[in-house]
């Protein structure tokens, strides 16, 4: 095989050879620091005739940084991984939750609980069910979901997805609505690809778990997912059936780290060259604890330190990506995840089919064990305290700002024109519909603040006059 970033097969635009010869480059200059001066240099964010640039780095080069020792230049590293996030995201963190569909699996997964052989109790939600978890997630203050499911054709067919999705979308109780439903099922065929599209899908999100051919091939010994090629160009189908925004995730532990940050970069950089885009997201997993599964049983785990540095590496090398931590990371994690480039995490998540609608958390169905037990509110709450700024957004999907026109907003710097009002107004209905009185109270506060800094003046008074509105009881108001 030889290396080709346009290629349609998956093992030549993840060449194994091209990930490894970045390995060995990066080892030799990754102290180099007239190289990492370059590169830091080349990486910066600039405004140029109006926009605002910022090239990113090849696979090649981010994995220099990554392999970097020098403490002063890792400390560089970080500071560069800020000031992007700075530009492009702002103090905004966009939220979410899971919404487990079903845990029936015919896949053989060796880190996941759902695996064939696993003894976990099955369960699929009836439509009934889905409406009970999307009241329970609307009433905690949920306005995006990320539908999960396991693989079985029989189960879970992709009629069941659709109509799941439909049920979703239907439900509006009291001022709550999802409005958009992100999509975490199993690699499958265009003509599905098409139907998630038509139904109004907004991420179709895939994890490639890990890019190591062959420990690819030894952790998914059997179902539909143990074909490498047909799961790897899985985003490639999902692109060809009409699916703009697509993201992408390594779990974290199953393989060498260095090895999959340049293959998933590769990844990305082959999206870019088939379609003119790149990934919309990057999730950021870990392998967690779950029935049955032993996480130190994967020798490759990695420490909160290099997983840190993975993710402000990943935000040099693609500034305009969101990327994404979700609960299976502590507190401690997240926090220090979000300072170096995440931009979307999940609160009060249940990994558990049907969860939401229990009154405790439940544990027998679980897919993993959950790090940040927290509520909604008090992750909102939190976010707020650091400086953040919760935001329930989903505008520029539903005003068909996808793909290629999503990035381009990024680049003019809109992007705070934009994204700023609709993260303050739909954090004020956030606020005046499931806060605590005492979450309500910081968000005031945070919101005043924040509107002085929408740049464009007509921008802002426009929103300071929807806040009012929303205040008053209306919804729904977006730029
Ligand atoms: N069935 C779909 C597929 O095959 O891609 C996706 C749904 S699965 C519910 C979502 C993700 O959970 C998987 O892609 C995997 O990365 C992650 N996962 C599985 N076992 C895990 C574990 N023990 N710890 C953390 N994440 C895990």
């Amino acid at each position: 095989m030889s290396y080709d970033v346009a290629s349609k097969k998956a093992e030549e635009f993840i060449d194994h050879e091209e990930v490894l010869s970045s390995l060995v480059y990066a080892d030799k200059y990754k102290n180099d620091t007239a190289y990492l001066d370059e590169l830091l240099e080349k990486a910066k964010p600039v405004w140029k005739n109006g926009l605002l640039e910022c090239p990113g780095l090849t696979h090649r080069e981010a994995s220099v940084l990554l392999a970097c020792e020098l403490p002063e230049y890792n400390e560089k590293i970080i500071k560069l991984a800020e000031e992007i996030k700075q530009a492009f995201y702002g103090n905004r963190i966009v939220l979410f939750a899971p919404l487990y569909l079903s845990n029936y699996c015919i896949n053989g997964c060796l880190y996941c609980p759902y695996h064939m052989k696993g003894q976990i109790p099955r369960k699929k939600l009836t439509q009934e069910e889905i409406k009970r978890e999307v009241i329970a997630l609307q009433d905690m203050g949920h306005k995006r979901l990320a539908i999960e499911a396991g693989e079985d054709p029989k189960n879970n067919p992709i009629s069941y997805i659709l109509d799941s999705i439909e049920t979703i979308y239907s439900i509006h109780h009291k001022n709550g609505a999802i409005r958009r439903v992100n999509v975490n099922i199993a690699a499958t065929t265009v003509e599905e690809y098409k139907m998630l599209k038509d139904a109004g899908i907004g991420t179709y999100i895939l994890f490639q778990e890990t890019y190591h051919k062959e420990g690819y091939e030894y952790l998914h010994p059997t179902g539909p997912k143990s074909n490498y090629a047909y799961h790897t160009e899985a985003m490639d189908r999902a692109m060809e059936g009409g699916i703009d925004d697509v993201g992408l995730g390594v779990l974290f532990g199953l393989d060498k780290y260095r090895y999959e940050f340049a293959a998933l970069l590769m990844h990305a950089e082959h999206l870019e060259a088939v379609f003119g885009v790149g990934p919309h997201t990057i999730s950021f997993p870990r392998v967690k604890k779950a029935e049955g599964i032993d996480p130190d049983a994967f020798d490759n785990g990695i420490s909160d330190e290099t997983f840190e540095k993975i993710i402000a590496c990943a935000r040099i090398a693609v500034p305009y990506t969101g990327m994404i931590i979700s609960t299976r990371e502590s507190e401690k994690v997240r926090l220090a995840a979000l300072r170096m480039g995440i931009s979307q995490i999940s609160g009060g998540s249940r990994t558990s089919v049907g969860g939401y609608t229990e009154e405790e958390r439940p544990h027998d169905t679980e897919q993993f064990d959950v790090s940040d037990q927290r509520t909604l509110d008090e992750v909102v709450a939190w976010l707020m305290q650091g400086g953040y700024i919760p935001s329930f957004c989903t505008a520029c999907y539903r005003a068909g700002r996808t793909g290629d026109r999503f990035m381009s907003l990024c680049k003019t710097g809109q992007i705070s024109n934009c994204c700023q009002p609709n993260a303050l107004m739909t954090l004020q209905e956030y606020l005046s519909d499931y806060a605590s009185p005492e979450t309500a109270e910081i968000g005031k506060k945070l919101i005043a603040e924040e509107l002085k800094r929408v740049p464009n003046e007509q921008v802002r008074e426009q929103t300071r006059g929807y806040l009012e509105r929303i205040v008053a009881g209306e919804r729904d108001f977006r730029f």
